[in-house]
């Protein structure tokens, strides 16, 4: 099951409890099956489900819940705060995030086995970092594999961030320590090293990720997981955490056909926070983590901040504060919206991007892929363009759904009535849930502060 099926799951059986009648216990119960079934499948381990399970029933006591309270409402939000707690390491992911500072240089160390994709989200860290105004490099300390120095070369100098790297050293503690030692003194703030992810013996690669280790003196060492290994997440991140500081993790291939829920919840098990996502091959595919925020979007709720960091990148600064205000109103024209579409379709993957816009549940999405997304977000475009100036910036739905204006726009776009249809039945699902969630988030009105 990938993620957003499981999202999709998790969401079904939250919804059904509100076609039930009276919620009591045998509701309650089943409810939670289907929950429990969904995580099970999706790889999570069976004693965490378990203890969800467990979790979820003492936080609902349906005897005792007071008449007159949204018993739908305490469930969904118990099921909420469960999987949280599932996913929480249990410590604060500001703990290990890099604080800069002047004549301060912070040594990053990167491990994991080889193919995790631990060489290319080293160069999305770097990338993330630079956009943030840091002045990173590279170390590539892995001898072992014969194209990794090659491999993060090119990545760099894509990237255009500085490299360093050794065709003839076989010692790998004596390049990282060398190249550590170069980009200290040319002043760089974010020194990252990648190490080797393979070795004959599983013990000899720990050595040597321990002398890496010993040479650079790392601030932090990020474990790098393939988010798709299920139920063997648990024992790999309990060795890496076992044999070097582990101080974050990174789980990568969040994207396709990552089942997700092992990785997910085995590393909150070693005490390590998840940091960031990584959702593609390209360097910009790669997401900060915030296990609130992700179980958000799991249950269809969108992810509002990170839209909004999303759309910091592609929103001119001057036009963010109005975009907010309109939204949050409720207020949203079609004009607005036709923008938001037009960044969402800059922005990336687009069903990442759709699952963070709040009301934007998977059941608006088409099924299928990223294409398909793209498509429809390019069809309702045309849709808008082919209203008046008055249609564009109204906010009176009843106007827009009367049923000539329908065929009119139908006609004037070349897109079946149907489509229309559906543009003005998201258009109301958005402006409602957007509106409320950005409400709740309490952002502020300059985007720049959101930090
Ligand atoms: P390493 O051996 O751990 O250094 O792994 P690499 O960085 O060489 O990555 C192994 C493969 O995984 C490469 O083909 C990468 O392009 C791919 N890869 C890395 N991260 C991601 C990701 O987040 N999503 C997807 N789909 N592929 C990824």
């Amino acid at each position: 099951m990938v993620l957003a099926d499981l999202g999709k799951s998790l969401t079904k059986a939250i919804s059904s409890l509100s076609t039930s009648l009276t919620i009591d216990e045998k509701v309650l119960d089943e409810c939670l099956k289907e929950i429990c079934k969904a995580l099970l499948q999706a790889d999570v381990n069976v004693k965490q489900v378990s203890g969800l399970r467990n979790g979820i029933k003492k936080r609902v006591n349906i005897e005792q819940l007071a008449a007159g309270l949204n018993k739908q409402k305490v469930i969904e939000k118990a099921v909420f705060d469960e999987l949280c707690d599932m996913l929480d390491s249990g410590v604060d992911p500001k703990k290990v995030e890099l604080k800069k500072g002047k004549d301060k240089t912070s040594v990053v160390m990167f491990v994991g086995l080889q193919g995790s994709g631990k060489t290319t989200t080293c160069t999305k860290y770097a990338y993330y970092h630079k956009k943030k105004g840091w002045k990173p490099c590279l170390v590539c300390a892995d001898t072992f594999r014969a194209g990794a120095f090659d491999q993060l070369k090119q990545n760099s100098t894509k990237a255009q961030i500085p490299f360093y790297g050794s065709y003839t050293e076989s010692d790998p503690a004596v390049i990282a320590q060398q190249g550590v030692q170069r980009f200290r003194e040319e002043g760089r703030d974010l020194i990252i090293v990648d190490t080797s992810g393979r070795h004959k013996q599983e013990a000899a690669l720990f050595e040597e990720m321990r002398q890496v280790a010993a040479a650079v003196q790392p601030d932090l060492v990020i474990f790098v997981m393939d988010g798709s290994i299920g139920q063997a997440a648990f024992d790999q991140a309990k060795a890496f955490k076992d044999s070097v500081e582990v101080g974050a993790v990174i789980i990568t291939k969040m994207d396709g056909h990552a089942k997700g829920g092992g990785a997910l919840s085995a590393v909150s098990a070693t005490h390590s926070p998840i940091i960031f996502l990584g959702t593609g091959e390209h360097m910009d595919q790669f997401e900060s983590f915030e296990t609130k925020r992700f179980v958000q979007r799991l249950l269809g709720r969108g992810d509002v901040s990170g839209l909004m960091e999303k759309i910091q990148d592609v929103i001119p600064e001057d036009k963010q504060p109005e975009m907010i205000e309109n939204i949050t109103k409720g207020n949203m024209s079609m004009r607005v919206m036709k923008d938001m579409f037009e960044s969402v379709l800059e922005m990336g993957p687009m069903s990442q991007m759709m699952s963070m816009i709040p009301g934007f549940n998977s059941d608006l999405l088409p099924q299928g892929n990223d294409k398909n997304s793209q498509l429809m977000i390019k069809r309702y475009i045309t849709i808008i363009e082919s209203m008046t100036e008055k249609e564009l910036d109204s906010t009176n739905i009843k106007m827009l759904q009367e049923q000539s204006r329908i065929l009119r726009l139908a006609r004037g776009s070349g897109r079946a009535p149907q489509e229309v249809v559906a543009l003005l039945e998201a258009y109301k699902h958005y402006t409602k849930y957007a509106s409320q969630a950005l409400k709740a988030a309490n952002l502020p009105k300059n985007m720049k502060n959101m930090k």
